[in-house]
């Protein structure tokens, strides 16, 4: 970080624009070209941003759905007429093509808002208990869902809208209000959600947005005033986070890391399976949470499906100075480009075979390495183990589907997976017996575009979802409104004898096992 220039970007904190002193400088990543300044804040400015949601909170809740989905409604507007520019700062911040920015972000965050507005207090409607207590005959039991509270949100970098814009949207429709941590490494766009924020006149206070770094996010998690924290990044921070949160036990949702495998059954087009694999693996250039990089393909395919997918990753066009007119993008940052080579380095050391790309070579910093593929990899390379993040894809033959599933399942991660078989239903069968929050048959991560697909992982690629009625609910505290009619009740106190016998001969009739045991248990009771 640096000293604060006069035109970086502010701070949105109780719905003013607020500057400090110290900023962060966004650069496209493929190029390093400079591309603005923004403020970054630090636990101050979190205090203070925590203390405005705070402030805006009962307003927020008291509004009702009618308001809450107004505003939404002028943010789904506000982002529809802007579109364009905002996808193409995407595209420059981020690094990925436009077509990615449109659909994976632009499209995907129009798609959650619009579903928010129109299901979202649908799926929060209050229920009304099927009592199963016979005692309390009479008496009715409702489950509401009422707003928790202020939410924080930590985002990452990859999907640098879709992600944020679609779990600020879930926050408030639920009624809550939010403090937003872009990544540092997208502070532009996280400074663009507050622009939208603003531009459709949410409330002061409702959102907040504070760029920073990894300390800003920890003063988020860690501060007394939130009721969440959804967090989506890497499984160390993850770790940090849940630590942070259960020091005050405060509920989060963690999105986080995953390895993600690609089951090839025998009996799959290997052309058709190749070119979703390819696309699964190098869509944002493998910075995608739940990207294929480990692919169990059964050997009696594994030839014309590996000739395949060499041929569809040889097709792909990396990044030119052209915005426009290529399939793959340049990673983020240098520590990126490292974590690429090395897994390389690693698994050429150990005996693996580069069939596509593995070029490390010296341009710039993010569009250094090819999109690589590897053959004659062993379970124990890193490639095969760490999660890449980064255009690398590493394929196996297995004997058969059990040997797939056992390797898939080796690893403490369980994000998404996928099946690629003839036999769609053969392939749900088998999903069954995958360790991982998502199983996706015959294609790849396309469905984080549904807003109503519950989102997120088993094991160590965390938990609780974002998301559909499941995302909604995590954002909510469930509250129980029972009632019965005034008049007193025989469990109150004094007890008696005869009330406790009219109780064991209950226990008798409801729980003893057949009829004559229920008049055995009865008899003792009455006589006792
Ligand atoms: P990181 O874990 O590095 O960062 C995520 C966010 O946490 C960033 O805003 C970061 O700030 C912030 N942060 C850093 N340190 C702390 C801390 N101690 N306490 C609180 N917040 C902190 O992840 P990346 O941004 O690099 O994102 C990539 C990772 O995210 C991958 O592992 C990927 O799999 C995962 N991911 C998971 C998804 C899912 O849905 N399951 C979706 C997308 C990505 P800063 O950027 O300033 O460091």
């Amino acid at each position: 970080m640096t000293q604060s220039m006069t035109t970086a970007k502010p701070l949105l904190i109780g719905g003013e624009w607020r500057t400090t002193d110290q900023t962060l400088t966004a650069h496209n990543p493929a190029t390093g070209e400079i591309l603005g300044e923004v403020c970054t804040g630090d636990a101050a400015e979190i205090d203070a941003a925590v203390r405005a949601a705070r402030a805006a909170f009962p307003g927020w809740r008291a509004a009702g759905e009618a308001e809450r989905k107004q505003a939404l409604r002028r943010l789904h507007r506000v982002l529809a007429e802007r579109r364009d520019e905002i996808a193409d700062l995407i595209s420059r911040e981020n690094g990925k093509p436009v077509m990615e920015a449109l659909s994976a972000d632009v499209l995907v965050s129009l798609d959650s808002l619009a579903y928010y507005i129109k299901h979202g207090t649908r799926e929060l409607a209050p229920e009304r208990l099927k009592l199963q207590q016979r005692l309390l005959i009479g008496h009715r039991a409702d489950v509401v869902y009422e707003p928790a509270g202020v939410i924080g949100i930590i985002a990452p970098w990859n999907v640098p809208l879709a992600i944020p814009l679609s779990q600020v949207a879930a926050a408030l429709i639920v009624g809550n209000t939010v403090v937003l941590k872009p990544s540092e490494w997208t502070p532009l766009i996280g400074h663009a959600i507050a622009q939208l924020c603003a531009a459709a006149e949410l409330p002061p206070g409702v959102v907040n947005v504070v760029a920073g770094a990894g300390a800003t996010g920890a003063a988020l998690a860690s501060h007394p005033g939130t009721q969440r924290i959804v967090f989506t990044g890497s499984v160390a921070t993850g770790k940090k986070v849940a630590v942070a949160c259960a020091q005050r036990l405060c509920p989060c949702v963690l999105e986080l890391g995953g390895v993600g495998a690609a089951i090839v059954r025998a009996d799959a087009d290997p052309q058709l399976a190749a070119r979703g694999v390819v696309w699964s693996r190098f869509v944002n250039n493998g910075q995608v949470c739940v990207a294929t990089q480990r692919v169990y393909v059964n050997q009696r395919i594994a030839q014309p499906f590996v000739v395949a997918v060499a041929q569809e990753t040889r097709k792909l066009r990396r990044h030119t100075e052209h915005q426009r007119g290529y399939d793959v993008g340049p990673l983020i940052n240098p520590a990126a480009t490292e974590r690429v080579k090395s897994q390389i380095a690693d698994a050429v050391a150990n005996g693996a075979t580069v069939l596509v790309g593995g070029s490390c070579g010296n341009g710039q910093a993010g569009t250094a390495i090819e999109p690589t593929v590897l053959t004659n990899v062993s379970p124990q390379m890193t490639v095969m183990r760490d999660e890449t993040f980064g255009p690398l894809l590493a394929i196996m033959p297995v004997a058969d589907d059990a040997e797939a599933i056992d390797q898939a399942n080796s690893l403490p991660l369980g994000l998404a997976m996928s099946v690629w078989t003839h036999d769609v239903d053969a392939g749900a069968v088998l999903a069954r017996q995958l360790e991982s929050g998502m199983v996706w048959i015959n294609d790849g991560p396309v469905y984080y575009a549904d807003p109503t697909i519950p989102w997120g992982g088993v094991k160590e690629s965390g938990f609780g979802r974002t998301h559909g009625r499941w995302g909604l609910h995590a954002l909510a505290d469930v509250k129980v409104i029972a009632r019965s009619r005034p008049g007193p009740r025989i469990w109150w106190f004094p007890y008696t004898p005869l009330v406790q016998r009219l109780l064991d001969v209950g226990i008798a009739l409801l729980h003893e096992a057949g009829p004559r045991a229920k008049l055995r248990g009865m008899l003792r009771a009455l006589l006792r």
